[in-house]
């Protein structure tokens, strides 16, 4: 399959744990301009293709391609600074930094400067722009001066998404950002994340989502995946006319 304009593109990618068999022959691409949703039931291998897309985990057969590069054994940090991100969760690694503080750590890494608590790298221009800009796309300037861990949970989730687009990445990965996220608030957390991928210049977005709500309004297409299986890769309306494909990724307890 040819697909040259596709900014990422995974061919019949497998990953094995032992015996275990997550992801089974999966292709997938994703072009400019696509928000591309990935559902389905709890274990069908969701988490698993986004850590292969982002060069978490090495697929056990097939290859992926950001931009027409093979990514094989380029690690995630690195292909972030090229251009391809996912929720940093630096909320969870530096907890007692604020808001600014953490933005400045993944502004730090795409501007490929060395980030360190004890410089003032965060009062450098180039650092304090993104760092501004990206607090002011997410509605976080009056939480600059809190620490990560003091935030509400939605906030603190906000401030996680946040951080993976202060890398200003082409492509936008993101697993389940609204988990925990009250149903009244997911909208929210939806509205400015697309916001700050039009401010900040994202050309493509992943998301991985339970909430089909979410997924019918804001998805070009969508992914379903069941057992390590893609068993549906079409436009949104198409998918929604799919009964079969829809009855077993609503079928399994999900909102
Ligand atoms: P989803 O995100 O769709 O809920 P995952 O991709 O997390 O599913 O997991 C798919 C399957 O792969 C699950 O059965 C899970 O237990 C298994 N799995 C995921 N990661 C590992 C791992 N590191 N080692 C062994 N099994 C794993
Ligand atoms: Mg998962």
């Amino acid at each position: 399959m040819s697909t040259p304009q596709a900014l990422l593109h995974a061919t019949q990618v497998t990953k094995r744990y032992g015996d275990f068999v997550a992801l089974s022959n999966v292709d997938l691409s994703l072009h400019g301009g696509e928000f591309v949703s990935v559902v389905g039931p709890n274990g069908a291998g969701k988490s698993t293709l986004v850590n292969v897309l982002t060069g978490l985990h090495k697929p056990s057969t097939g290859s992926v391609r950001f931009c027409g590069e093979d990514i094989a054994g380029v690690g995630p940090v690195e292909l972030a600074t090229r251009g391809l991100a996912r929720a940093f969760q630096l909320v969870n690694v530096f907890p007692e930094l604020t808001v600014r503080e953490t933005l400045s750590v993944a502004a730090c890494s795409h501007l490929r400067t060395r980030w360190s608590l004890f410089s003032n790298v965060h009062r450098d221009d180039k650092v304090r722009a993104i760092v501004d800009r990206t607090m002011r796309a997410f509605g976080l300037d009056r939480d600059a001066d809190t620490p990560a861990n003091s935030l509400p949970h939605g906030r603190r989730k906000l401030l996680d998404v946040a951080s993976a687009f202060a890398l200003h990445p082409r492509v936008m990965l993101l697993d389940e950002p609204t988990a925990g996220v009250s149903t009244a608030d997911k909208d929210g957390v939806m509205t400015t994340l697309l916001d700050a991928a039009k401010h900040l210049g994202v050309e493509a977005i992943l998301l991985v989502e339970h909430d089909m709500d979410l997924v019918a309004r804001y998805s070009s297409r969508i992914v379903a995946m069941m057992a390590g299986q893609k068993i549906a890769d079409e436009p949104t309306d198409a998918f929604f006319r799919n009964e079969e494909a829809l009855a077993i990724v609503v079928g399994k307890g999900h909102a």
